[in-house]
């Protein structure tokens, strides 16, 4: 927060309109006060701390209304951020040396795609280095295209193999994929130490979810992955923050990150087990106020004890996305916040 008042004059606008000053925040218990800037004010403002020259890479959002968030990393921030993904993946055991078979439910990434869960997804493969890696979506003269055929091939392929076999990507391909499985009628068993890797949540699919246990149990009868062996990724462009469920499917909260959930209306924070919209908070990254960021996801906070995988850090669960109304309000109250046009 000090950093970015110091190098973004909008920022230090916002902070000075919110008459909140850095001797405010005191401790862990003052961070709420840090003004959040919603998603939206990202896809609508440029708000940046260090000039374009330093961001090494840009993010766009998958923005799903079209309007999208151009987001930029610096260098430091990248350091820290690639220190922090080392060991979480450790932590949760998904470093690994042996050569892994890639099946990646999502884009084939090209020049021209610059959406984060295609870089993700290719990050994603460097946790266990690449034997080989097919796309479900394919880039071909200029067009994706869906690639079952090469998809299923390489399944049965890599089943002969005895190297593991990781399948990463949207909750709701590997639904599609395991579907497309049950009415072929095939089980194709992955070799040993097999995962699935889901990440993004459901957003525009979120009409197509299905309650966890139900898609872990597809991806048991259609693959023979276990449930132990399917991890979910959450994360957000505007907020680069690795978080990966426990045994028990939980997104517990790491040294990196605060979360608050903000009361719909009020956006004063809400006692643990109360529903609002998901605020995330890290000091990660210099090259833009990402400091505290307020998503338009509905979600809980739960005390960590509440799950009983020996992990006391509060875990938080994405509900889903805020209605019209509550994005109303949350934006509305967002520009209040902001001193932007009055009501
Ligand atoms: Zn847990």
């Amino acid at each position: 927060m000090a950093f970015h008042n110091q190098h973004c004059k909008r920022y230090a606008q916002i902070l000075i309109k919110q008459g909140i000053a850095y001797a405010d925040i005191q401790s862990i218990e003052d961070l709420h006060r840090i003004p959040p800037l919603p998603t939206l004010y990202y896809k609508k403002q440029k708000i940046a701390s260090l000039p374009c020259k330093k961001m090494v890479i840009k993010a766009t959002s998958s923005g799903t209304s079209g309007s999208k968030s151009q987001i930029g990393y610096d260098a430091k921030g990248l350091y820290f951020g690639a220190h922090m993904v080392y060991r979480i993946a450790k932590y949760h055991k998904l470093l690994s040396s042996k050569p892994t078979n890639y099946i990646i439910l999502g884009y084939q990434p090209n020049k021209e795609n610059q959406a984060v869960t295609a870089k993700t997804a290719l990050g994603a493969t460097y946790l266990a280095p690449a034997k080989e890696r097919v796309y479900a979506l394919q880039y071909v003269n200029g067009n994706y295209e869906l690639n079952i055929k090469g998809m299923m091939k390489a399944l049965v392929k890599f089943s002969k193999q005895s190297n593991p076999v990781r399948i990463l990507g949207f909750p709701a391909y590997a639904l599609f994929l395991a579907n497309e499985l049950e009415k072929r009628k095939r089980r194709i068993i992955l070799p040993k130490g097999s995962k699935v890797i889901l990440g993004g949540g459901w957003k525009q699919f979120y009409s197509e979810r299905v309650e966890k246990d139900v898609l872990y149990q597809k991806l048991f009868l259609t693959l023979g992955i276990e449930e132990e062996n399917i991890r979910e990724f959450y994360g957000a462009v505007e907020h680069p923050m690795l978080y990966c469920d426990c045994k028990n499917h939980h997104f517990h909260v790491p040294i990196y990150s605060r979360v608050i959930v903000r009361d719909v209306d009020t956006l004063l924070p809400v006692a643990n087990g109360k529903v609002g919209i998901l605020n995330f908070l890290t000091p990660l990254m210099e090259s833009m106020p990402l400091t505290s960021v307020m998503t338009d996801d509905l979600g809980v906070l739960y005390d960590g004890a509440e799950c009983g995988c020996g992990n006391l850090a509060p875990y938080f669960e994405v509900i889903g996305r805020a209605g019209l109304r509550d994005i109303h309000t949350c934006t509305q109250g967002a520009e209040e916040l902001l001193g932007g046009r009055k009501k």
